[in-house]
């Protein structure tokens, strides 16, 4: 499963009389377990093709594929099981719960899930040990640093295994030797079952 497929994708914003189209007529086609890079400057359209690979914006034209599911035929409530079954994502500003601690953060989406508190738990503590901070688990965001912030946002993404995640700049408030961290940590997470996608202008990656 998780062969990754786009063709022919276009997505044109319009406000008023104005058109953008950063995304015009692009293809790609990846193996399963594939890691991804998607280096490119500021504006040139790696947010937005993520969000469509996420099934959180819908492309003016074109088709993605994503093992045996069409993302792009995907209706309303199709996209939402997509989007809960089937990606995890790393934001560039971590996006996590200030008033959590790392544990509780990872716990949030097995918890939306209806995964018990105990089996939640347990899958939390196991994959911060994964990402290097088992004596940061009971540590609210604000008194973590930047890197560490990220794993926990990586974890979090994996949480509920998805087979595939995707990274939106996910260095980009990192200093170098936290960068490191958290890029081996991301090379790692692709593998025969799961593909990861990074979207960055850090050509450091
Ligand atoms: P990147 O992630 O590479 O910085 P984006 O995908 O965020 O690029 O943006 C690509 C282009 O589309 C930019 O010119 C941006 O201004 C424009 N854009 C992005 N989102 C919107 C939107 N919701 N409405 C109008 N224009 C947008």
């Amino acid at each position: 499963m998780g062969d990754l497929s786009i063709q022919n994708l276009v997505v044109e914003y319009t406000s008023g009389t104005d058109a953008v189209r950063p995304i015009d007529g692009f293809n790609l086609d990846v193996a399963a377990g594939s890691l991804v890079i998607l280096l490119g400057p500021s504006g040139c359209g790696k947010t937005t093709l993520l969000s469509c690979l996420g099934g959180i914006l819908r492309p003016s034209a074109g088709a993605i594929k994503f093992g045996d599911v069409g993302v792009t035929s995907l209706d309303a409530r199709g996209l939402s099981t997509y989007r809960r079954d089937t990606v995890g994502i790393v934001f560039q500003a971590f996006n996590l719960v200030p008033s959590l601690t790392a544990l509780e953060n990872v716990m949030v989406p097995m918890r939306s899930a209806r995964i018990s508190r105990r089996a939640a738990f347990k899958r939390a503590e196991q994959l911060l040990s994964r990402v290097g901070l088992q004596d940061r688990m009971s540590h609210r965001p604000g008194d973590l640093s930047g890197g560490q912030q990220q794993r926990v946002a990586v974890a979090r993404a994996i949480a509920l295994d998805p087979p595939l995640v995707l990274a939106d700049e996910p260095t980009a408030h990192l200093d170098f030797i936290q960068v490191e961290e958290v890029l081996r940590l991301i090379r790692e997470l692709a593998s025969g079952d799961r593909m990861v996608v990074v979207a960055t202008h850090d050509s450091r990656i």
